[in-house]
């Protein structure tokens, strides 16, 4: 095997918030530390984040980290790990001061502290008054977050591999992880990179529906890696759709414009959220607020022509608001809808926005599966934060601002625990080149000759059917139909021939790859969706329409070779506080 090989202490596959806060953890001490990326690292997902990020820093209403632990497990329809969640509520504070002295420009309140805007299903006093706790710097959060990691690390010399594709993991006969093989998207050229220590931040797979918030980058490839390396994916049918997309189009209207008193209204210009959640109304939990929007349209009051969708009204706010806390927003209404949010409401509808599943970890980033004896076992050499990974802290359904703190809490959790694991195992060990193989023989299908279908055309179909068949109101028959397509579509995926089949930046063969992804994660979502007969958090059911607890108060595990569904426990149990036991949810 003649390819380029480069041997690093850890590898990080991904350079959103999640890759680049666990990489800065491992450069500051030192450890020889490289990072992966298939886009240049300022362009990850991350930078799209608006709204801003969860801590009770009880800046703007009185607040207390066991209060933000109880909205997260009560956001979370009690599916979330009690002792992840505790841990994240805990260091938000902690973390949220380190990223103002790593540069991020929090915005300001009048008193010089970081400003705190309201977000759904946040309170006081366990259920209380509506909290404001989520940090803002501006509706650009995510970006300037992202632009300050990425300088610290440049600091810190963690070393950047730009523009390369991770196309799989490298994995010896006794389940070590050894690093993976990866794609310099310039030249074509497969490359090895070896590591003690793999991590993958590869972000979420929106991509998977048609109508969704997500950039085209977001297809999961990090969570079909892990499957391919035989590990199974947590809760894939917990997808979240975010309540204000831009109707027919997508992006998304951050929640911050409700939480800024922005308010959702149906064709009669009636304020309908006070109906389904008649305590907090529009700043309900996003799950209620998308199946609110989307009955309304059902039943014919929905506005526009054709009735699609409703009306997010922020011209009440006045024009120094919107410049000043929504200035993104603002330009993405004027770009897409082309007029102002200033003087007009936007029309607006749910939309793909976040999957809760993926690589299941404890809270220290190692990937845990039933491997050899236990049903969390660490697989050696493996660690996932972010959007790929389920630690689970948002279980069924996340609270908007609990993303951001995901990625930077358990992003410096794994950058701590491989500091220790780098401690105990000092050396590489013997490179799995079988595994290498299967991962060129994948890229090499790519090259086969002939004609056959498109990827463009395979992509839209898979999209339109996940749409149609698991959006945010399912049935067994129509998840039944869900499976059979995607079989179907899996089944077609072998036709799929690329016309160029050049080397130098050639965009098809991602495109390519990045289907083969989509197509194993969409397996995993309805299979996982037609199993759970039960409505919880995001996952609704007109069948069963009503949270079992008995039955479903468990997290799946998929497995990709024999397609087939397993259950492990909740861990109910925080770290020091008393256990949230599941109730009904109201809001
Ligand atoms: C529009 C929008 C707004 C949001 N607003 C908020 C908010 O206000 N607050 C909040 O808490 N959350 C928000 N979220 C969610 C949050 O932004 C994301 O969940 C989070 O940023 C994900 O970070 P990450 O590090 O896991 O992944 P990402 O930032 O998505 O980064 C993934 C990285 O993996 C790399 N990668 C992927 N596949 C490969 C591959 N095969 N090879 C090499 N590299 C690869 C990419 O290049 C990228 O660098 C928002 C999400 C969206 C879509």
């Amino acid at each position: 095997m003649n390819l380029p090989r480069r041997r690093f202490d850890t590898l990080v596959i991904g350079a959103g918030g999640g890759g680049l806060r666990a990489a800065l953890q491992l450069a500051e001490a030192e450890a020889n530390v490289a990072v992966v990326s298939k886009v240049f690292p300022i362009r990850s997902h991350t930078v799209a984040a608006q709204g801003g990020m969860n801590a009770a820093l009880a800046n703007v209403s009185p607040d207390s980290w066991h209060w933000h632990m109880y909205d997260t497990v009560k956001g979370s329809d009690y599916l979330g790990d009690q002792d992840a969640i505790e841990y994240m509520c805990r260091a938000a504070a902690h973390l949220v001061i380190d990223l103002e002295h790593a540069g991020v420009p929090f915005s300001r309140l009048e008193n010089g502290k970081i400003y705190q805007r309201a977000f759904g299903g946040q309170s006081q006093n366990f259920g209380g008054e509506q909290a404001a706790r989520t940090c803002a710097a501006a509706d650009r959060t995510g970006h300037a977050i992202l632009h300050s990691l990425y300088q610290q690390n440049i600091k810190s010399k963690t070393h950047f591999f730009d523009e390369f594709f991770a196309l799989d993991l490298i994995k010896d006969a006794e389940g070590y992880i050894l690093g993976a093989v990866v794609l310099e998207i310039e030249t074509g050229q497969p490359w090895i990179i070896e590591a003690k220590c793999t991590l993958l931040a590869t972000g979420g797979a929106g991509r998977l529906f048609r109508t969704n918030t997500n950039a085209r980058i977001n297809t999961g490839d990090g969570m079909a890696m892990a499957l391919r390396a035989g590990i199974p994916l947590q809760d894939m049918e917990f997808v979240q759709f975010h309540p204000t997309g831009i109707a027919g189009k997508g992006m998304l209207i951050t929640e911050g414009v409700r939480g800024e008193g922005g308010y959702l209204v149906n064709c009669e210009g009636e304020r309908f959220m006070e109906r389904y959640a008649p305590h907090v109304k529009d700043l309900a939990s996003r799950d209620v607020v998308s199946r609110a929007i989307y009955t309304e349209v059902k039943e014919g009051r929905g506005c526009g022509p054709d009735g699609d969708y409703v009306l997010l009204k922020l011209e009440h706010l006045g024009a120094n608001i919107i410049k000043e806390r929504l200035p993104g927003i603002r330009q993405t209404v004027l770009t897409f809808l082309h007029f102002d949010p200033i003087e007009q409401p936007i029309p607006v509808y749910p939309t793909c926005h976040y999957v809760m599943g993926g690589i299941p970890t404890n809270r220290f980033g190692q990937v845990v599966a039933p491997y050899n004896e236990g049903a969390e076992e660490a697989i050696p050499g493996l660690y996932a934060v972010g959007e790929c990974a389920c630690v689970s802290v948002h279980g069924a359904n996340r609270l908007g601002g609990n993303s951001l703190l995901d990625i930077v809490v358990f992003g410096r959790a794994a950058g701590n625990h491989i500091i220790e694991h780098l401690e105990a195992h000092r050396y590489h060990r013997a490179l799995a080149s079988e595994s290498v193989e299967q991962a060129l023989e994948r890229l090499a299908r790519w090259e086969r000759p002939g004609d056959g279908e498109s990827v463009e055309e395979l992509r839209a179909d898979l999209q339109k059917f996940m749409e149609q068949n698991c959006g945010v109101f399912r049935n067994e028959a129509v998840l039944e139909e869900a499976v059979h397509k995607v079989t179907e579509i899996e089944e077609r995926l072998q036709y799929v021939r690329l016309k160029d089949q050049s080397k130098i930046f050639n965009t098809a063969r991602l495109d390519a790859l990045e289907l083969e992804n989509l197509v194993g994660l969409a397996q995993a979502v309805v299979r996982c969706a037609l199993a759970r007969q039960e409505s919880r958090g995001a996952h609704y059911r007109v069948d069963y329409p009503e949270r079992d607890d008995i039955r479903w108060l468990k997290h799946s595990l998929y497995f990709q070779g024999q397609g087939h569904v397993e259950y492990k426990p909740v861990r109910l149990k925080p770290l020091t506080v008393d256990t949230f036991p599941p109730k009904e949810r109201v809001y």
